[in-house]
């Protein structure tokens, strides 16, 4: 039989949501309480507890819209399992750029620190309220590049030691299932501080990071893409009815730590003109670009592809210096054709 479920003090019965926010006291200078809301709903029937936030990076909101498509008109008696949604970051939330400029370590801090410095102390709160003894998957929606199609990070086998094949495969399936046109896998370890998604597959939750198109909020076709991501997890969990749909096709790049295994670079200054864009298959040798004088306004140098692979990124900036990179090639370890 179906139990009730208790976040944060807020308890939702079988078939029932609940909201509430979880309380940080003596956090902030001015006295306030920092409150990060939540929504929690519990299913009719059993299945897996699904925990996600978007915007822990203060402006990374743009998966916003898509999860309301899903859970506003969700009904929990027609859920299996459990979902928590939560806004994690809210002073960030209301003032995007002071957040910045303030805290930008929120996810190198692994899973926080309730006696650390204050994004240590928030992230604590949303491991041991929304996710440690509870979650069984876990969503952290980004934003990524403009322009970019939208991507679904997360590591291979092997990459963090201790982590079982079955957790880092499940995760796998979730970004497949996803169905954005990008797949990135982390073949090697980050380095450099532990995100929270890696801090939750170390603790055996399966767990993505969804990076939405940052060109323009809301824009229809890629609320489009979180939407249809959301639900087809949930399909492929079994905790909703429905069908998983896919794009025709998906590419699954391989991510590596060194930026000078992707990186396309002008050995001259000068203005940069793509003459590829993001999206493109190139092969090595082939023309990506031009660098031109702005003394002469003549073309001074040729870039070509260093290797084969999928255009991930092209500078907005074309502005260069010598040695900058004016592009991102990375390498195509799989296509998947859905059809
Ligand atoms: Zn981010």
């Amino acid at each position: 039989m179906k139990k009730s479920i208790t976040v944060a003090g807020v308890t939702a019965g079988p078939g029932q949501k609940a909201y509430g926010a979880v309380a940080i006291p003596d956090l902030l200078a001015d006295g306030q309480i920092l409150e990060i809301p939540f929504i929690v709903f519990n299913g009719s029937k059993d299945g897996p507890w699904l925990y996600m936030h978007v915007a822990q990076h203060a402006s990374e909101v743009h998966a916003l819209e898509g999860i309301r498509r899903v859970l506003a008109n969700l009904d929990p008696k027609t859920l299996s399992g459990a979902i928590t949604f939560c806004l994690p970051n809210p002073l960030g939330f209301s003032f995007p750029a002071c957040w910045e400029v303030m805290t930008p370590q929120m996810n190198r801090v692994g899973l926080g620190d309730p006696n650390g410095i204050l994004t240590e102390r928030i992230v604590d709160a949303w491991w041991v309220n929304f996710v440690k003894g509870k979650a069984d998957y876990v969503i952290d929606f980004h934003t990524g590049r403009r322009g970019s199609p939208v991507w679904v990070f997360y590591e291979g086998r092997g990459v963090t030691a201790g982590v079982s094949a079955e957790v880092v495969d499940k995760a796998e399936r979730m970004a497949r299932v996803f169905g954005a046109e990008l797949l990135y896998k982390e073949m090697e370890p980050y380095g450099g501080g532990n995100t929270f998604r890696g801090s939750c597959v170390k603790n055996g939750i399966p767990a993505i990071v969804p990076e939405l198109d940052g060109h323009s909020i809301f824009v229809e076709s890629v609320v489009q893409i979180a939407a249809r991501g959301l639900k087809n997890i949930m399909v492929d969990l079994g905790m909703i009815e429905g069908k998983i749909e896919l794009p025709p096709k998906q590419y699954l790049l391989k991510w590596v730590v060194d930026e000078r295994v992707s990186a396309v670079r002008n050995n001259k200054g000068g203005v940069f003109i793509p003459l590829v864009k993001m999206g493109d298959i190139v092969k090595k040798g082939d023309k990506v670009g031009i660098i031109y004088s702005p003394r002469t306004l003549q073309e001074i140098e040729t870039l070509t592809a260093h290797k084969n692979g999928y255009v991930f990124s092209i500078a907005e900036n074309p502005v260069k210096n010598a040695g900058d990179s004016v592009m991102e090639i990375e390498e195509i370890l799989e296509v998947f054709e859905n059809r």
